[in-house]
C-alpha cells in the first residue's frame, strides 16, 4: 500500500477553466500512478469571491471528466473553529499578533513594515492577524521547477493569517488542512510557487510534515504572452470532455495512443495514470488560445 495522499484544492471563484483542469488532472494522475489517494478540498474561505453555484459547478465538472476523488469532500467554510483554535494558540505563544493598519497606511510599502508587531493591539473583531516571520532563507526542491528560495521576512514580511474582515487567509487554511489531511504531495499551478516558503514556515511552527511539491508551469500563448483574463476564466466545455482530456495530457507532456481516440474518459484516465511520467511535464506550457475551452 502506498502512503501517497494528494489533493486538488480549488477556490470556487468561478468554474473550472483549462488551467485548473491541468492542475486537477496532474494531481490526480500523480496520485493514481502510485495507487495513492486523491482528495478534493473546496477552499471557500472567501464568500465575497464566490459566485453562486461555482462550487457545485466545479464538483460536477470533475465528475464529468472522470476525476473521482477519494473520501468526503472537505469545505474550508466548515472548518472555522479549527482555524480559530490554531490562531488563538499562535497568539498565546506570541508568534502572531493583531494588526490594525489600514490599506492606505500600508500603500507605500511593498513589504509589510511590521508596524504592529510590538504594539500589543487587542481588537479581536476588527483587526487582522499577522504571523511573525524570521529573517531566514526558506528553500525547497520542486519536482519540476528545481530549487526555490525565499527570505519571507524581507520579501513578504509578517503576513496575514486572518483578514481584517475576519475571513481566514489562504496561507493558514491551506497549511492546516494539508497538515491535518496528511497530504504527502502537493501538485498545483506555478502561480503558487512563491507562496510555498510561507507555507513551509507555517508547517514548521505548527509541527506538520512538509509535503513534496510539484508546481505545473503556467500556460502561455505561443507568442510568449500570458493567457488573457477572459480565457483564464472561461469554463471548460462539458461537450468536449475527451478532446479536452487529450489536450490536457498533451500539454502535460504525456502521450495517448491513437487507439484511445474512441475511449471513455475513464479509460483514458486509466491509461494515463498507468503511463504517467511527471518528468515529461515541459518547463513551459505553450498552447494555442483556440484550444483552451
Ligand atoms: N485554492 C487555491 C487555488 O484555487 C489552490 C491551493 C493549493 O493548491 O494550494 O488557487
Amino acid at each position: 500500500m502506498t502512503s501517497y495522499i494528494g489533493r486538488f484544492a480549488p477556490t470556487p471563484s468561478g468554474p473550472l477553466h483549462f488551467g485548473s483542469l491541468l492542475a486537477a488532472l496532474a494531481s490526480y494522475l500523480d496520485a493514481k500512478a502510485v495507487k495513492g489517494k486523491w482528495l478534493l478540498r473546496i477552499e471557500d474561505t472567501d464568500p465575497l469571491r464566490e459566485p453562486k453555484g461555482a462550487c457545485d459547478s466545479i464538483i460536477r465538472t470533475l465528475e464529468a471528466y472522470g476525476l473521482h476523488w477519494d473520501g468526503e469532500i472537505i469545505k474550508q467554510s466548515q472548518r472555522h473553529r479549527i482555524y480559530q483554535e490554531i490562531i488563538n494558540d499562535l497568539l498565546k505563544k506570541q508568534l502572531a499578533y493583531h494588526c490594525d493598519c489600514s490599506r492606505s497606511q500600508l500603500q507605500p510599502f511593498a513589504v509589510y513594515p511590521n508596524t504592529c508587531r510590538n504594539l500589543n493591539n487587542k481588537n479581536p473583531t476588527s483587526s487582522a492577524i499577522r504571523i511573525k516571520t524570521e529573517d531566514k532563507i526558506y528553500s525547497f526542491i520542486d519536482r519540476i521547477q528545481g530549487v526555490f528560495k525565499q527570505n519571507i521576512s524581507t520579501d513578504v514580511g509578517d503576513f496575514i493569517i486572518k483578514r481584517k474582515d475576519q475571513y481566514y487567509a489562504y496561507q493558514l487554511a491551506v497549511v492546516v488542512d494539508d497538515g491535518l489531511q496528511g497530504i504527502t504531495d502537493v501538485v498545483r499551478g506555478a502561480d503558487l510557487l512563491d507562496n510555498t516558503p510561507r507555507q513551509l514556515y507555517l508547517q514548521k511552527i505548527l509541527g506538520y510534515t512538509q509535503p513534496n511539491y510539484l508546481h505545473i508551469p503556467l500556460i502561455t500563448m505561443p507568442n510568449g504572452q500570458k493567457l488573457s483574463k477572459s480565457y483564464r476564466s472561461e469554463a471548460i466545455d462539458q461537450q468536449r470532455i475527451h478532446l479536452n482530456l487529450l489536450r490536457a495530457l498533451k500539454a502535460l507532456g504525456q502521450t495517448a495512443p491513437s487507439y484511445l481516440k474512441e475511449a471513455t474518459a475513464q479509460e483514458l484516465l486509466c491509461f494515463a495514470s498507468a503511463h504517467w511520467d511527471a518528468e515529461k511535464i515541459p518547463k513551459t506550457l505553450s498552447i494555442p488560445e483556440a484550444q483552451l475551452t
